[in-house]
């Protein structure tokens, strides 16, 4: 390429997601997806969605998806932000929210998009070490900085703070924004949604990826003051004013409402996540304790990347982050009661082979 036209080009290192494999026969626990489909609900709404609506912009209010959100948390429908995805809510809080000299500061170990997009944005930031038990420290983060950005619970460990925590970190730092990012709360954890109306510094962030199974719709929304709210809402409008389809609009609407189908599936994976981790333990691995619809075990005698090639060559994907302090675990997401048992017994098969002795 001309050097000149290639100077003129935007280089950037961009987040890489987990595999996303085809084919039959794949177990695939490498993403954080939902094993079991969305509620019923959203097979209805597709099945009665009258193609010549596709004709016109989707709503601009989305009002039904907005009430349905709002019902469940207690708030007002202009404390709602809607986007494609959390991961567009989350860029688009990055952009409207992190504007400092001074460094936002988030984990040395957390979701690897936050240093995507502050590259992306020009942001400076500062990684705070988790401790040995991958624990934040509260006092990191009662110092001046630009913002604060958090995933509780944390991805890839599934290591939750208390509330109690979070609100210290929120409550001392009035004077800049805070995003809770809580893709996994509805797995045993508390979310931070109940102290919106108390600290206006406060963003809380939700998928409809995990917990109600539409990671192919691209469903995320923020919770917030309706200033904070108002601030995302004028720079999305910036950028495009319809970044949610009438499709998806309708069908995570129709499956937010469906709270009785959330719970039973919620509940399930939650039961199969203990039922793994005590085989694991069994087998001699440990984790931390997970409050995520995935797992991180290590295991003192194997070797992670080792064990994360076997298993591919079994068909099952799993997720290996070669970084440091995390480079002797893999990531397990939790799937159905008969994955994980085709998992355990190929993890079974290969400490076999290898000659690792289960206590
Ligand atoms: C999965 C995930 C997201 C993004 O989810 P979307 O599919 O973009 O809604 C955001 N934050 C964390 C920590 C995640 O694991």
């Amino acid at each position: 390429m001309n050097k000149s036209l290639s100077d003129k080009i935007r280089n950037i290192e961009p987040y890489v997601p987990g595999e996303q494999p085809g084919g039959e026969g794949i177990i695939k626990l490498n993403t954080n997806e939902n094993p079991y489909p969305p509620s019923p609900k959203a097979a209805d709404v597709i099945k009665e969605l009258n193609a010549e609506r596709l004709r016109l912009y989707p709503s601009f209010k989305c009002h039904q998806l907005k009430k349905a959100l709002c019902d469940i948390y207690k708030l007002n429908e202009n404390q709602i932000f809607l986007g494609n995805g959390s991961d567009e809510v989350l860029a688009m809080c990055f952009m409207t929210f992190f504007n400092s000299n001074l460094p936002v500061l988030f984990a040395d170990i957390t979701y690897s998009f936050y240093d995507v997009w502050c590259g992306l944005f020009n942001i400076s930031f500062k990684k705070v070490a988790l401790d040995n038990d991958f624990k934040i420290n509260i006092k990191d983060y009662l110092t001046p900085n630009g913002g604060i950005v958090i995933a509780n619970p944390n991805a890839p460990t599934g290591v939750y703070s208390e509330l109690s925590d979070i609100e210290e970190i929120i409550a001392f730092n009035k004077g800049c924004a805070v995003i809770i990012d809580e893709a996994y709360v509805d797995f045993g954890a508390k979310s931070a949604s109940e102290l919106i109306n108390k600290y206006d510094n406060l963003i809380v962030v939700h998928t409809f990826s995990k917990s109600r199974s539409l990671a192919g719709i691209r469903v995320g929304y923020a919770m917030a003051s309706k200033e904070l709210i108002n601030a995302l809402e004028a720079v999305k409008n910036s950028f495009n004013s319809y970044t949610l389809d009438t499709a998806s609009q309708l069908i995570a609407a129709k499956c937010a409402e469906d709270t009785e189908y959330f719970n039973l599936c919620r509940q399930k994976i939650i039961k199969t996540r203990e039922q793994t981790v005590s085989e694991l333990e069994k087998l001699g691995f440990e984790m931390p304790k997970s409050y995520a619809n995935f797992i991180f075990p290590k295991h003192p005698l194997i070797k992670a990347d080792e064990l994360f090639e076997y298993l591919k060559k079994r068909n099952i994907f799993v997720r290996y982050f070669n970084k440091p302090r995390i480079n002797d675990r893999i990531r397990i997401t939790i799937g159905t009661d008969e994955q994980m048992k085709i998992l355990l017994s190929a993890i079974k098969d290969y400490m076999e082979e290898n000659n690792i002795s289960i206590k």
